[in-house]
């Protein structure tokens, strides 16, 4: 097997049957077809498609030597730079097709599975790490291409320095016995961006402090195993309309806690557990920033794109083009696309062999981005407010084009040179992206997509060659001893 359909896609994740709560109950029933999330199964669905394509088919597979289906793209697990850019322009077809806004389109996760497998030797023979298990995942991940969510952190209970949890009923999910079948995983997880709505959950769990060993721990398993549950935020689909809805209607991923009420981890899913040691080198040395960051930064490429086009096009239909300010603005988007896009080019650029032979897409460039996407994107999203100004509010619905005020809708909501629907068709994309409940959850994302900004900064301090600077500066002022 390699590469799936879209049906193939819905048909598996319908017969998985996660328990999902959605609103105070269960979900029953085939979960393509309920109205939280049966828009972006569509889409993921469509994307899986987009594989099978005749006349992307050869940019977006590859194949193995032992196989003669072929396998993702997202999976193959570069050795020179043209892989890293093979893989870019596969990442650019998904996030074209979505316009950037689908954060976990399958190749994220599929980056991340690979990037661990790539990275899985740095656990070799060490106590409690399973390095086989990593590369077995990622075979059967590619194999039959599974999609996967992820959680990584822990709940928002207390984030002092010195908070420490007690053992006896866990809030964050901790290792509550070790038995011959497997580790028992107890607690929650945050955050799971499609949550429930993916074949499997990826779990990693670094130690908060030296003593906190039970919640050290990695795996992966199905989303339908015993005692998962997948709790839902409510759902920012605006309602059945792609007209009053462009965006949520097709885009709304939600997000769910993830509670591990006494799960059992089968020992061959488990990566790691109980090793501090070992699980800080891996988190240290493993090849997911470099890559991950690839994928994420080609994606928020594509979306500044987006947006940049319903700015201009904005602009154009009110004409305010002519304003300086108005200029300055769009410019600070086209700043922020450019940068991203050199950076995103200097990675690949000055990428490097690891010592496994796999090609790593150069850190710091993707770190910059990483720490320049979570500032200018909550200014992209103002920027689109200040130029719609009351355009964004008066936005009648599909419903009342189609009743008997039409006539007034489209004398009163014309604009010179587009007519009434349109015009109110484009505000309301504007207003999806940056003022609906989805709109503004798509800042919160990009704000927190890696992580917290404050750490992704201090990381990049931390990791900056500055040596070479300090020295100047000691030789001009000939401070030596
Ligand atoms: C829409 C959305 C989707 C997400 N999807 C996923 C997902 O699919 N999978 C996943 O694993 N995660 C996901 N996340 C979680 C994301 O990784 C976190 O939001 C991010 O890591 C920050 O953690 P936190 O939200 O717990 O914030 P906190 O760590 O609780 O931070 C709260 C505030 O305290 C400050 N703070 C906390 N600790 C420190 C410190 N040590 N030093 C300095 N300041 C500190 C922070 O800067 C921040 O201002 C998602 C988040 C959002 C918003």
């Amino acid at each position: 097997m390699g590469i799936i359909t879209g049906k193939a896609f819905l048909d598996r994740l319908n017969k998985l049957e996660n328990e999902i709560w959605f609103n105070g109950k269960k979900v029953v029933g085939k979960i393509s077809e309920h109205p939280a999330f049966k828009g972006i199964l569509k889409e993921k669905a469509s994307l899986y498609d987009l594989q099978n394509d005749p006349k992307l088919k050869e940019e977006m597979t590859f194949f193995l030597p032992e196989h003669i289906e072929p396998i993702g793209l997202s999976y193959m697990q570069p050795k020179t730079k043209e892989d890293l850019k093979r893989r870019r322009k596969m990442m650019e077809y998904w996030a074209r097709f979505t316009h950037g806004l689908m954060g976990r389109s399958p190749d994220y996760m599929n980056t991340a599975i690979m990037s661990l497998a790539s990275s899985a030797a740095i656990l070799r023979g060490k106590e409690n790490c399973f390095p086989e298990n990593i590369q077995s995942l990622y075979k059967i991940a590619m194999e039959h291409d599974l999609s996967f969510t992820h959680t990584f952190i822990t709940p928002q209970v207390n984030r002092s320095q010195f908070y420490w949890e007690a053992p006896e009923n866990p809030i964050s999910a901790k290792i509550v016995e070790r038995n011959e079948q497997g580790l028992i995983i107890k607690g929650a997880r945050l955050l799971a961006t499609q949550g429930g709505l993916t074949d499997e959950v990826l779990v990693i769990s670094a130690p908060r402090s030296f003593f906190d060993s039970d919640g050290e721990f990695a795996f992966s398993i199905p989303s339908n195993t015993k005692g998962l549950k997948f709790i839902c935020r409510e759902s920012f689909v605006g309602g059945e309309s792609a007209f009053d809805h462009p965006l949520s209607t097709r885009y709304e991923e939600m997000d769910s806690i993830v509670v591990f009420d006494n799960v059992l981890v089968p020992w061959d899913r488990v990566f790691f557990y109980d090793n501090v040691d070992a699980v800080t080198d891996f988190m240290n040395q493993n090849s997911f920033n470099n890559f991950a960051y690839h994928q994420v930064v080609t994606r928020q490429i594509v979306k500044t794109e987006f947006i940049l086009g319903i700015a201009q096009l904005l602009i154009e239909t009110i004409h305010v083009g002519d304003y300086q300010h108005i200029q300055e603005k769009v410019s600070e988007i086209i700043i922020g696309l450019e940068t991203m896009k050199a950076l995103l080019e200097k990675s690949e650029n000055d990428a490097e062999l690891d010592k496994w032979g796999y090609m790593r897409p150069s850190p710091i460039p993707l770190q910059v981005a990483s720490n320049i996407f979570p500032r200018i994107y909550p200014r992209f999203s103002e920027i689109i407010q200040l130029i719609g100004a009351s355009g964004l509010i008066s936005l009648p619905t599909e419903k009342a084009f189609n009743s008997e005020i039409r006539a007034d809708l489209d004398q009163y909501l014309q604009a010179e040179g587009m007519n009434a629907e349109n015009r109110v068709k484009l505000f309301r994309l504007a207003w999806d992206l940056t003022m609906s409940a989805f709109g503004t959850r798509q800042t919160q994302y990009e704000r927190y997509f890696f992580g917290d900004p404050i750490k992704l900064s201090s990381r990049l301090y931390k990791n900056y060659e500055k040596d070479q600077h300090t020295a100047d500066v000691i030789n001009f002022l000939n401070l030596k001893n």
